[in-house]
């Protein structure tokens, strides 16, 4: 096959669609009014917001007005996980119950709150990536503040079971939130059946732009603000508005909401062929459960084989992928997801994440299925863990 690039890292980023970009157009240089303003020009942009605004609710099933427009992904984990930190705290409430395998959003978020006097219970999850609503019911508490579990994780794409663990909370009394940062635009999301009170979700996951991003609160819920300054979004998020983000986003999430049964039929399809085409690699494994995964989701640890260098090796093959999550590639430590799983070590450093978007094709998957076998034998070659594998030093596993 002739050498293409292959850009199949979509849970790190995607590439913004035609239509996310169309509806920024018109922002810069037409609707250029401060939403705040009281003349025309300034109302003329106040009107798009709430277009906007109206777009993404219905997207989520809630109502406009509990939809507040962030940076991004991470300024809305920490200000739900605050918020209803906070909230709780008025009431001599707490504890805190999440996963040990969040996002760093929440769990550094959670950190910095434990050295505030919270006390937080990271729930272990189980082999295949997943945990259950009864795990999360025998941790909550009289003093539970909030339980803060993620919709999918964005590493190996199990989709954890929100709608039974927003039950748990609800009969409880605790507020239930959820970093849906990955399910937003990929799977169906609707926050009244799923019973979920706070939500956080971001536009360039979904093929909007970076650095936008909103979160949902439950109308009667006390939302506390980061960011001090302007009444905008009612007060709880200052800052004159990102009208051009704010518009791609909505129109970004539109798009994907029409087209969701259609790209998850088509990209879990994709993703399967991926899956048994690369466990023919021998030493294999796919991390985390097969079925309750994101469409695009392919997480494989391939022994004696370095997540590092097989990014490399395939990046000089065209295809972009990732080990781990992005915000982890920089240091040599192996995923905190993965070790979760209770992996070991060396199994959870030669991983691989595959994620697939609508933007990818048939082509792509087998493009990969042809140069994939070739990178990670290659980096075994040169592996002296792969060595030890072969002199049966270590054991294999997989
Ligand atoms: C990407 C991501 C975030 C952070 O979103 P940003 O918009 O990049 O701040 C948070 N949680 C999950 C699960 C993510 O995948």
């Amino acid at each position: 096959m002739e050498k293409r690039t292959v850009y199949a890292d979509n849970a790190a980023t995607t590439a913004m669609s035609e239509r996310a970009l169309e509806a920024m157009k018109p922002c810069f240089m037409q609707i250029y009014g401060n939403p705040s303003s009281l003349h025309s020009v300034g109302q003329e942009a106040k009107e798009l917001l709430g277009a906007c605004r109206e777009k993404i609710a219905a997207c989520l099933g809630c109502e406009p007005s509990e939809i507040y427009f962030t940076s991004g992904g991470s300024e809305a984990d920490n200000q739900c996980i605050r918020s209803a930190a906070l909230f709780g705290a008025r009431k001599g409430k707490r504890h805190i119950v999440s996963t040990a395998f969040e996002h760093h959003a929440v769990l550094h978020t959670l950190d910095k709150l434990k050295k505030e006097g919270f006390e937080v219970t990271l729930l272990d999850v189980h082999k295949n990536g997943v945990i259950t609503a009864e795990e999360v019911k025998a941790a909550i508490r009289p003093d539970t503040a909030l339980v803060t579990v993620m919709y999918a994780n964005n590493e190996i794409g199990t989709i954890q079971p929100i709608r039974e663990i927003g039950k748990v909370c609800r009969e409880a009394g605790v507020i239930f939130h959820t970093d849906a940062v990955q399910a937003v635009g990929h799977i169906p999301v609707n926050v009244r059946e799923d019973c979920v009170d706070m939500l956080s979700l971001s536009a360039h996951k979904f093929h909007g732009p970076k650095g936008v991003g909103a979160l949902y609160c439950k109308k009667g819920l006390p939302l506390s603000t980061l960011i001090e300054g302007g009444a905008q979004e009612k007060g709880k998020r200052a800052g004159t508005e990102n009208i051009a983000g704010i518009a791609g986003m909505a129109a970004a999430l539109e798009e994907a909401c029409e087209n969701l049964g259609a790209n998850m039929a088509r990209l879990t399809a994709m993703r399967d062929r991926l899956i048994a085409g690369l466990l023919k690699i021998p030493y294999s494994g796919l991390n985390g459960d097969p079925v309750r995964r994101l469409p695009g989701n392919v997480n494989m640890s391939f022994e004696g084989a370095e997540g590092e260098s097989l990014i490399l090796s395939a990046d000089a093959e065209g295809i972009c992928l990732s080990s781990g999550s992005a915000c982890t590639t920089a240091s040599l430590k192996p995923s905190h997801v993965l070790m979760s799983l209770g992996l070991p070590h060396e199994i959870a450093h030669c991983s691989l994440r595959i994620t697939l978007a609508d933007t990818n094709t048939e082509e792509d998957v087998d493009y990969m299925l042809e140069k994939l076998p070739g990178v990670v034998n290659r980096v075994r070659s040169l592996s002296s863990l792969w060595d030890d594998y072969v002199s049966g030093k270590i054991p294999h596993v997989l």
